[in-house]
């Protein structure tokens, strides 16, 4: 973190002071909420969560070395005490974006998927130092505390932006305000929540609303909301996507035998051929998205295809492909899902199967947040695997997992519902077969990681 002391810390998040020795010691590393992740230095978070009180870590932190701890009481350790740490460290972050060192240029990305993956492309091919979200610490305390991982020597902050709520992104872009703003797509991600496609545009579009006149907005063309957000912003445009009129456009995809797109880049600059290592064809539209930015950037077309073909997926369980000693491949998508995602993930495992003589084999669990339409949206998907003629589909869990068998079932094919993991991993155990690949995908609260760790131990 760029070096502060308690004192003016204190100040900027409207705090006070409390059992601290030296007010002008500094804070000089980034915020963490972990004790086990404190270095000397550190801003220590004491963060209420549903089954732990980090001001109960706080002295274990300031004994291994953090400056301070910022908490609601006091702790008996040297502490910044103010009403509410989620506020407290939105104005640190603006403090430190703004005031203590303003040469950082901002990159916001958000949209109903794809998000990190963008994210974790657009951070490798930028030049220069580059700070992005780790993970998806996209809310109002993982944007701060990745601006807390920022110096005066960082050139790009890369932030995602989640949204549950119209105004959670206009909150966001006022503790980082965009220079370039990001839009993968306008989804059904917590629909259920937002109440519809219209209201979900609304707030993802907040991104785009944020930017001032020098600012880019990136712009999926191939989405209709989010086409239809170049209204909403006083910046220039970019557009990007497999439509005619999208300025950087991908042509003659073909997907490799892992699943991976290339592509050539068009750009009004020129073209080049891209060689992702990402897996599933939404990826072209993410890494095209990152193209735009790197245009933004100054970077011409060969950098920028070098740049994306070299870019590795970062984030654990998303489409992480694991193939076994005996030659069952495992694909652990078990981080999230939705109905949008799933058809992607679906797809992408077609197509890593397709013309290879090899099977296909799907076990899919429920999508959480959808509101009044989950059973049409799991009945859907079932229908929809069963269509791209999977070789073995395998619903695991309660009443969604059934919906999605009948789903599946209303076309003939044939469906397994299993109640719970260990009855998935008990029978593909006895089936799966060298060359085999195997999808394993639900809501983050299915933990379904579980089951594609177990498989892959198995061999
Ligand atoms: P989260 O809201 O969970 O942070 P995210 O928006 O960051 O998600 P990613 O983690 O990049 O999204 O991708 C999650 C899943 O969404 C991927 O496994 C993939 O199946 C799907 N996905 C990724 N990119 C796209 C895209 N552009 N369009 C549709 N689906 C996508
Ligand atoms: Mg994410």
């Amino acid at each position: 973190m760029h070096p502060t002391s308690l004192t003016t810390l204190a100040d900027v998040v409207g705090g006070r002071l409390a059992d601290v020795l030296d007010p002008e010691a500094q804070v000089t590393q980034p915020a963490v909420f972990d004790s086990r992740e404190v270095v000397p230095g550190s801003l220590f978070l004491a963060l209420r969560g549903e089954h732990t009180d980090g001001h109960a870590y706080a002295e274990a932190a300031v004994n291994k070395g953090a400056a301070v701890a910022l908490v609601t009481k006091p702790v008996g350790v040297p502490a910044i005490v103010v009403d509410d740490v989620l506020a407290a460290m939105g104005r640190l972050g603006r403090f430190l974006l703004h005031d203590a060192f303003g040469t950082a240029r901002v990159v916001a990305i958000t949209g109903s998927a794809g998000k990190t993956s963008t994210k974790d492309l657009i951070a490798q091919v930028l030049p220069g130092d580059v700070v992005a979200t780790p993970q998806s610490f996209n809310n109002e305390i993982g944007l701060p505390l990745t601006i807390t991982m920022a110096t005066a020597g960082t050139d790009y902050l890369v932030l995602e932006m989640g949204a549950r709520h119209i105004g959670d992104i206009r909150d966001l872009t006022r503790i980082a305000e965009p220079d370039i703003s990001v839009i993968t797509n306008v989804g059904t991600a917590h629909v259920g929540e937002f109440g519809g496609r219209e209201n979900i545009a609304q707030a993802k579009g907040e991104i785009v609303e944020a930017l001032q006149p020098g600012g880019l907005a990136v712009l999926n063309a191939d989405d209709d909301f989010v086409r239809d957000m170049g209204h909403r912003t006083r910046g220039r445009i970019v557009t990007y996507g497999l439509d005619e009129q999208a300025a950087i456009r991908a042509v003659d995809i073909t997907i490799d035998g892992h699943g991976c797109p290339s592509y050539t880049l068009t750009t009004p600059e020129g073209s080049a051929r891209v060689r992702l290592q990402f897996v599933g064809e939404v990826q072209v539209h993410n890494s095209l998205a990152a193209a735009a930015v790197a245009r933004e950037a100054g970077l011409d077309v060969e950098q920028i295809a070098a740049g994306l073909s070299e870019a590795l997926p970062r984030s654990r369980w998303r489409m992480e492909t694991t193939t076994r000693a005996d030659g069952v491949t495992i694909v652990n998508d078990a981080y999230n899902a939705n109905p949008h995602s799933m058809r992607h993930s679906l797809n992408a495992l077609a197509s890593m199967t397709r013309g290879h003589d090899q099977r296909s084999v799907a076990v899919l669990g429920r999508m959480n947040e959808l509101g009044q339409d989950e059973r049409t949206a799991h009945e859907e998907i079932g229908r929809y695997a069963a269509e791209l003629g999977l070789d073995q589909i395998i619903l695991v869990g309660g009443e969604e997992a059934g919906w999605m068998q009948q789903g599946a079932s209303s076309t003939g094919a044939t469906a397994v519902h299993l109640p719970d993991q260990d009855a998935a991993l008990h029978l593909l155990r006895t089936t799966l077969q060298p060359g085999d690949v195997v999808l394993i995908k639900a809501s983050r609260g299915v933990q379904l990681q579980q089951l594609a760790q177990a498989l892959l131990q198995l061999n």
